[in-house]
C-alpha cells in the first residue's frame, strides 16, 4: 500500500480540482442532458462497483436487478421480452442497429431516419458500413406518409425515429410510424434516450399529445437512465420487443463462464444496474411522473420569461428543451458571452440557436438568475 501521506496529498489535489469544476447545483450547466445523480443511486453504484455485468454467472444478482427493472418498465411501455443495460444511449442505439443488421437476411445495406436523428446513428452506420438515408424534415416531427414513401423506395434494414430529439426535443409520431414498420416488416428502433422517462408521463398528464410505447411494429427502444433517470453516468437501457433481437447482439466468448458477451465492451459496469434498480425502486412510475412534470413546468416558466425579452425568438417547447436566438446577435457570439458569465448552454445549429435542457437540477431561481444575465447582455 502507498503511504497515507501520499494519499492525503492526492486527495488535496483532487478536491482542489473538484472545486474548480462546474456543478449542476450551482445553476451554471444549462445545456447538457447530464444532471446530479440521486445519492441513493450513487450509493448503489459504489456498493456494486466491483461487479462486472459481462459476468452474469459470478454476479447473478445483477440479473435479478435487471429483471425487476424491466418488469417495472413494462408498466410504462407495454409488454416487451427483454432488455440490456448499456453504458449510454449511443451504445444502446449502436446495438439496435447491430441487431437489425444481423437479423437482416435480404442483404439490405441502408438505414432510414429523419434528419433530426442523433449522431450515434451516423456512427453506428459508419462502423457497420451501412448507408444512412436522412429524410429532410425542416425541424418538425417526421411526416408518416413521407417515411412510408422512403421505406417503399429504399427497403432499408431498419428505420430509426426519435422520441425527444437532441436539438429541439421533438417527438416523431411513434404510433403512426410503427404501423408502417409492421406492414412493411421493417425493424423500427425508437431512440428515446432523452425522452423515454418524460414522454409517457407528460402524455398522461395532458402536456403533450404523443405517446411512447411498444406499439405493434416497434422492435426496440433506447431509454437513458443517466439523463432524466437520475442514475450516475454510465446508465442506459435498450429494450427489445423480441428476445431473438436481443440475442442478435451477442458474441461467443469461450473463456467466460457464461460463454457469451454482448456489444463491444468486454468488462461492463455492474454498478450501473444496481444504480438503475435503486432509482427505479425509489421513484417508480409516480416519482418519475413528478420529476417529468417538474422539469416541464420549469421549462414553460423559462419559455415565458425568455419570451418577454425584446429581440429574442423563443421556440415553444414540446419537451423541456427551450431553444432561442437573438435577432441581431449570432448564437455563437451569444454562447461565448454567456460562457464568460459562467453559463454553459448547448447549440441547436440546425436553427442557428441556443438550447437549454431543463434537467431536474434546474430551479426557478437558476432560471431567474440566467434570464437576468441574458437581459443585461442583449440590452
Ligand atoms: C443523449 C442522447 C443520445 C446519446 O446518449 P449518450 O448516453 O450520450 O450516449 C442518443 N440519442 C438521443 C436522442 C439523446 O438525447
Amino acid at each position: 500500500m502507498e503511504s497515507s501521506e501520499k494519499r492525503i496529498e492526492i486527495i488535496r489535489k483532487l478536491v482542489g480540482r473538484w472545486v474548480d469544476t462546474p456543478k449542476h447545483r450551482d445553476g451554471s450547466i444549462l445545456g447538457s442532458m447530464t444532471t446530479t445523480p440521486d445519492p441513493l443511486a450513487v450509493f448503489a453504484y459504489n456498493l456494486f462497483i466491483h461487479t462486472n455485468l459481462a459476468d452474469p454467472v459470478i454476479f447473478r444478482t445483477l440479473k435479478v436487478f435487471e429483471e425487476e427493472v424491466f418488469n417495472g418498465l413494462r408498466g410504462i411501455y407495454g409488454l416487451f421480452d427483454s432488455g440490456l443495460v448499456t453504458v449510454g444511449g449511443s451504445e444502446s442505439n449502436f446495438l439496435a442497429i447491430l441487431s437489425a443488421y444481423r437479423s437482416n437476411r435480404d442483404g439490405a445495406k441502408t438505414v432510414l431516419a429523419p434528419d433530426t436523428v442523433h449522431v450515434s446513428i451516423d456512427k453506428a452506420c459508419e462502423v457497420l458500413s451501412l448507408k444512412l438515408i436522412k429524410i429532410p424534415t425542416g425541424n418538425k416531427p417526421v411526416d408518416p406518409s413521407v417515411i412510408e414513401e422512403y421505406v417503399k423506395k429504399h427497403k432499408p434494414l431498419a428505420m430509426v425515429i426519435t422520441a425527444g430529439t437532441t436539438e429541439m426535443g421533438l417527438v416523431d409520431p411513434v404510433e403512426e410510424v410503427s404501423k408502417i414498420a409492421y406492414e412493411t416488416e421493417t425493424y423500427l428502433h425508437v431512440d428515446a434516450a432523452y425522452g423515454g422517462l418524460l414522454i409517457p408521463f407528460l402524455r398522461r398528464r395532458g402536456y403533450i399529445d404523443r405517446d411512447l410505447r411498444f406499439y405493434e411494429g416497434v422492435s426496440s427502444i433506447t431509454v437513458d437512465f443517466h439523463k432524466n433517470g437520475l442514475a450516475p453516468i454510465p446508465s442506459s437501457t435498450l429494450l427489445f420487443k423480441r428476445e431473438e433481437d436481443r440475442k442478435n447482439v451477442f458474441f461467443i466468448n469461450e473463456y467466460s463462464l457464461s460463454g457469451y458477451t454482448y456489444g463491444i465492451l468486454g468488462t461492463r459496469p455492474g454498478g450501473s444496474v444496481a444504480a438503475i434498480w435503486a432509482v427505479w425502486s425509489l421513484y417508480g412510475e409516480e416519482g418519475f411522473e413528478r420529476l417529468a412534470v417538474n422539469v416541464m413546468d420549469n421549462a414553460m416558466y423559462l419559455y415565458h420569461r425568455l419570451s418577454e425579452i425584446r429581440g429574442l425568438h423563443v421556440y415553444k417547447p414540446y419537451l423541456p428543451i427551450v431553444v432561442f436566438k437573438h435577432a441581431e446577435i449570432s448564437y455563437i457570439d451569444l454562447l461565448e458571452s454567456l460562457m464568460k458569465k459562467g453559463f454553459y448552454l448547448y447549440k441547436s445549429p440546425s436553427v442557428n440557436a441556443l438550447r437549454i435542457v431543463v434537467m431536474p437540477h434546474i430551479s426557478k431561481e437558476h432560471i431567474d438568475r440566467f434570464v437576468n444575465t441574458l437581459e443585461e447582455l442583449v440590452h
